[in-house]
């Protein structure tokens, strides 16, 4: 991130950030870069003031841009933790929609066998019950057992349909 000092064509004066300077070009090319105060899109890079070098490091003068991240986050910064706020509050919905689509499928190609999943389980990997996918309700206990056997299941929050 670099920070450049920008002036429009009415005078104003801002900071603002971007990725690097290519990408302030392209945003500038494309007039995408407006003025904060005005929103004017003839904007120019304006040359930072330059920094006091320390005694007898002559070369330190003149920086730009200056690479020393800004104290308070800018309108950018803020927009794009909104924007991550709101893909977190919309996650848990689209979550809930796959489950249901893992579930309907899960209705439709399996066995359902209630409580009885453990017990029928086995019996299909030992060969007693026919090959088959089932699908039942297990406990924690029951699932722990199972995978130490060896046996091959899958668990998952079983969401409601709808709302
Ligand atoms: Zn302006």
């Amino acid at each position: 991130m670099i920070l450049y000092r920008l002036r429009c064509s009415k005078g104003h004066e801002f900071d603002s950030w971007f990725k690097d300077s290519k990408t302030y070009e392209r945003q500038e090319k494309k007039s995408l870069v407006g003025c904060a105060v005005c929103g004017d899109a003839k904007v120019t890079r304006a040359l930072m003031a330059p920094r006091l070098g320390t005694k007898g490091n002559k070369k330190g003068a003149a920086v730009t841009p200056v690479e020393t991240p800004p104290p308070a986050p800018t309108a950018e910064q803020i927009q794009a933790q909104q924007q991550m706020a709101a893909i977190a509050t919309k996650m848990p919905k689209e979550l809930r929609e796959a489950l249901v689509k893992v579930r309907t499928e899960i209705e439709k190609n399996c066995e359902h066998v209630g409580d009885k999943f453990a017990e029928e389980a086995r019996k299909i990997h030992y060969g007693e019950s026919d090959k088959r996918g089932i699908y039942g309700e297990t406990s924690d206990k029951e699932a722990e057992e199972l995978a130490e056997e060896g046996i091959e299941f899958g668990r998952l929050p079983w969401v409601p349909r709808g709302n």
